[in-house]
Formats: C-alpha cells, structure tokens, sequence
C-alpha cells in the first residue's frame, strides 16, 4: 500500500508544524496548509520536506472563508488521490471583553477554528469511508472544556469542535474512522507569543506577571507544554493500536482542568 496521506490545516507555525514534521519523519504524504502565498513559506515547507522521505505539499487556501476548507480537501484529494488523516489545527484568537469584542472579530475565530473543521470533515468523510479507515483530529484546546475571561469567541468555538468531534466520532464509527480532540494547555508558540501583549493590556500587567500570574496560573506543571508532544499524541491516535479511541477529548494541559 502506498503511504497515508495527511493534512494539517494551519501547519507553517506552532503546534500544527511540529505535528507536520512528525508525520513526514514517520513516512506520511504531508499536507501543509496556512493563508500564506507559497514562496513565503517556502523555507518551512523545506524543513518539513526535510524531516522525511514522502512527498510534502503546500495548499494556501484562507480558512477565514470556511467553504475553503472543502476546497482544500478537494485539492489534496486531487492530488495525492486520497486523504487519510485530517489534523485541523488552524485557530486565531481575540482577547477582549464580550463588551469590546467586534463581531467580525467574534465570527473569524469562530469561522477558521470550528466552521472550516465542519467544512474539512465533511469534504474527507466520503473519502475516507470508501477505503474503510481514517483519522480525524481536531486541535481544540483546555479552553474547550472550561473557560478564561476575555476569550469568549475562542472558548465558544473550542467547545463547539470538541461537539462536532463527538458527533463525527459517532457518525462514522462503524466505518474504520475515528475522530478526536486534542485539548492542550498553554503551549510556547508564536500565537501565545502574540496573545501576551494583548494579556498585558486587558490585566494592565507585566509580562513577567502574564506568564505567571495568568498563563500557567492554572497549569499545576508551571511549565509551558512543548508543540511536539501534541505531535506525539497526533501520531499515536494515528496507530492501529489507538483504532478504539474515538470521540474524545485528550487533555494535555500539565494537570489545569484537574482543579
Ligand atoms: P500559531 O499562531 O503558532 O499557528 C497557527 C497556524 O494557523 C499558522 O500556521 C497560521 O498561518 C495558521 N492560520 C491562521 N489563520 C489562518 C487562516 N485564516 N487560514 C489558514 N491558516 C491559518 O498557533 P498555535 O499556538 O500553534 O495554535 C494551533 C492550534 O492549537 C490552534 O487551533 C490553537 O487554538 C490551538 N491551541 C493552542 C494552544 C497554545 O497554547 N498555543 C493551546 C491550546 C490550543
């Protein structure tokens, strides 16, 4: 058989990049997404090509229009002939009272994190059910299962994924395909990076006090999560021996939705 093919929407930055190279190091046909022109990218798509054998394919489509997410499936499918693994990974967020939070600011979190996962789904179930097997992981967040002030189209958002998975999950349970959340903490990439000086602006704080204070408040660890170990549990739920896991929600918060 020839190898998997896999998509990862969002995969030039953070989480989705580290699970890009682990399925290219672990001979998958890799699927890079991001809104970014290809030549601006192309460095990453080098680094991701590098970590293996397989072909690795870059697909810029702007998943702030959710109905691209079909469109995206289509071209990978077209492609690579197939589709075997989804990670949808692509999320933006928007600190800011409900009060102050703009719609258009409202409805594009919603839009890339929860409409275009439904778009992606729904383009790649059929393909999948016709081989009898896939996988669908969708990246939510601890912020998918309880909430923080300040991030209200982000928190709604993350806990409609984590039900569009479980629906999906029952869906097609009978067709060889599983599907599941991954639920991280706070994990060191450019989009906490960012979100830091919005943090500092809405708690007039330090960002000494973010981090602390804020961030890993909740996160018994005290540590931020590294983006590969998110990879890991990608790939595992990729494994024959994780056929039985479906539905889920798999947090990897260092112990914060414990309390
Ligand atoms: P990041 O900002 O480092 O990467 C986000 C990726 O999504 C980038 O490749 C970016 O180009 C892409 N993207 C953004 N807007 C897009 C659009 N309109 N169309 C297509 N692609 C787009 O972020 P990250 O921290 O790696 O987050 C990845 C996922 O993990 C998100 O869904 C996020 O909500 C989730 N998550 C992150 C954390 C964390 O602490 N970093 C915690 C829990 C969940």
């Amino acid at each position: 058989m020839s190898a998997k093919v896999a998509l990862i929407t969002g995969s030039t930055s953070g989480i989705g990049l580290a699970i890009a190279k682990g399925f290219a190091k672990e001979g998958y046909i890799t699927c890079l997404n991001s809104f970014e022109p290809e030549q601006d990218v192309s460095e990453i798509v080098l680094e991701v090509d590098n970590a293996g054998n397989e072909p690795v394919a870059y697909f810029s489509f702007d998943l702030s229009n959710a109905t691209n997410g079909a469109r995206l499936v289509e071209a990978v499918i077209t492609k690579f002939g197939r589709l075997d693994v989804l990670v949808n990974n692509a999320g933006v967020q928007k600190v800011s009272p409900i009060a102050q939070l703009s719609t258009s600011d409202w409805e594009l979190v919603r839009t890339i994190s929860l409409d275009a996962s439904f778009e992606t789904m729904k383009a790649s179930i059929p393909d999948m059910i016709s081989r009898n097997w896939g996988r669908i992981i969708n990246i939510a967040s601890a912020h998918g299962l309880v909430a923080s002030p300040y991030k209200s189209a982000y928190v709604a958002a993350k806990h409609g994924l984590i039900g569009l998975t479980k629906t999906g999950a029952l869906e097609v349970a009978q067709n060889g395909i599983t599907v599941n959340a991954i639920c991280p903490g706070y994990v060191l990439t450019p989009l906490v990076e960012k979100q830091l000086k919005d943090q500092m602006k809405v708690h007039n704080m330090s960002e000494e006090e973010v981090i602390n204070n804020i961030m890993l408040a909740n996160q018994p660890t005290k540590k931020f999560i590294q983006p590969q170990e998110i990879a890991s549990m990608a790939l595992y739920l990729c494994s024959d021996m994780a056929r039985s896991i479906t539905g889920t929600s798999i947090v990897i918060d260092g112990g914060w939705t414990s309390r």
